[in-house]
Protein backbone atom coordinates (compact mmCIF):
# COMPACT_ATOMS: atom_id res chain seq x y z
CA UNK A 1 0.00 0.00 0.00
CA UNK A 2 1.27 3.11 -1.19
CA UNK A 3 -0.52 5.82 0.95
CA UNK A 4 1.77 8.74 0.64
CA UNK A 5 1.44 10.22 -2.59
CA UNK A 6 4.48 10.35 -4.64
CA UNK A 7 6.54 13.77 -5.69
CA UNK A 8 8.98 14.24 -7.61
CA UNK A 9 10.32 17.11 -8.80
CA UNK A 10 10.90 17.75 -12.79
CA UNK A 11 13.67 20.09 -13.02
CA UNK A 12 14.61 20.56 -16.88
CA UNK A 13 17.81 22.10 -17.05
CA UNK A 14 17.93 21.01 -21.45
CA UNK A 15 15.39 24.31 -21.74
CA UNK A 16 17.97 26.93 -20.89
CA UNK A 17 20.47 26.38 -23.49
CA UNK A 18 18.31 27.34 -26.29
CA UNK A 19 17.74 30.82 -24.75
CA UNK A 20 21.74 31.54 -26.11
CA UNK A 21 21.27 30.91 -29.52
CA UNK A 22 19.66 34.28 -30.85
CA UNK A 23 24.04 34.94 -30.57
CA UNK A 24 23.98 33.24 -34.14
CA UNK A 25 21.95 35.73 -35.68
CA UNK A 26 24.86 38.08 -35.59
CA UNK A 27 27.21 36.18 -38.23
CA UNK A 28 23.97 35.22 -40.22
CA UNK A 29 23.48 37.60 -43.50
CA UNK A 30 20.33 37.07 -44.00
CA UNK A 31 19.17 38.96 -40.93
CA UNK A 32 20.22 42.06 -42.46
CA UNK A 33 17.20 42.44 -44.32
CA UNK A 34 14.55 43.03 -41.38
CA UNK A 35 15.56 45.98 -41.22
CA UNK A 36 14.59 47.16 -44.24
CA UNK A 37 11.58 49.21 -43.16
CA UNK A 38 13.98 51.84 -41.38
CA UNK A 39 15.54 53.00 -44.14
CA UNK A 40 13.13 54.79 -46.44
CA UNK A 41 14.93 56.39 -49.25
CA UNK A 42 15.10 60.15 -49.08
CA UNK A 43 13.22 61.44 -51.82
CA UNK A 44 14.41 65.57 -52.73
CA UNK A 45 12.20 67.88 -54.68
CA UNK A 46 14.34 69.49 -57.48
CA UNK A 47 13.32 71.53 -59.93
CA UNK A 48 14.99 71.88 -63.17
CA UNK A 49 14.64 75.15 -65.35
CA UNK A 50 15.39 74.99 -69.21
CA UNK A 51 18.05 77.27 -70.01
CA UNK A 52 16.54 78.66 -73.15
CA UNK A 53 12.95 79.38 -72.35
CA UNK A 54 13.00 79.28 -68.58
CA UNK A 55 10.65 76.41 -68.38
CA UNK A 56 10.60 75.22 -65.06
CA UNK A 57 10.17 71.37 -64.15
CA UNK A 58 9.57 69.84 -61.04
CA UNK A 59 11.14 66.05 -60.84
CA UNK A 60 12.03 63.61 -57.78
CA UNK A 61 15.01 62.40 -56.98
CA UNK A 62 13.66 59.20 -58.05
CA UNK A 63 12.85 60.53 -61.40
CA UNK A 64 14.45 60.94 -64.44
CA UNK A 65 14.44 63.98 -65.75
CA UNK A 66 14.48 62.70 -69.61
CA UNK A 67 10.75 61.31 -68.70
CA UNK A 68 9.57 64.45 -67.14
CA UNK A 69 10.58 65.94 -70.49
CA UNK A 70 13.72 67.29 -69.67
CA UNK A 71 16.79 67.07 -71.18
CA UNK A 72 20.37 67.54 -69.56
CA UNK A 73 23.00 69.10 -71.67
CA UNK A 74 25.54 69.54 -68.91
CA UNK A 75 25.88 69.83 -65.08
CA UNK A 76 22.78 71.47 -63.79
CA UNK A 77 21.86 72.63 -67.26
CA UNK A 78 18.44 71.26 -68.99
CA UNK A 79 16.79 71.89 -72.08
CA UNK A 80 13.24 71.43 -72.18
CA UNK A 81 12.15 68.58 -75.09
CA UNK A 82 11.24 71.75 -77.64
CA UNK A 83 14.56 73.43 -76.44
CA UNK A 84 16.61 70.53 -77.08
CA UNK A 85 15.24 69.28 -80.18
CA UNK A 86 15.80 73.07 -81.57
CA UNK A 87 19.18 73.16 -80.66
CA UNK A 88 19.79 69.55 -81.95
CA UNK A 89 20.45 68.01 -78.79
CA UNK A 90 17.74 65.68 -79.57
ZN1 LIG B 1 12.87 75.28 -73.27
Amino acid sequence: MSARPQVSYLTSTSSASSYSSSDSDLSSTSSVRHSMDSTQPIVSVEVLRCLRCARAEEITSTDDPSSMGMVQIGTNIYYCNRCAKMTGYK
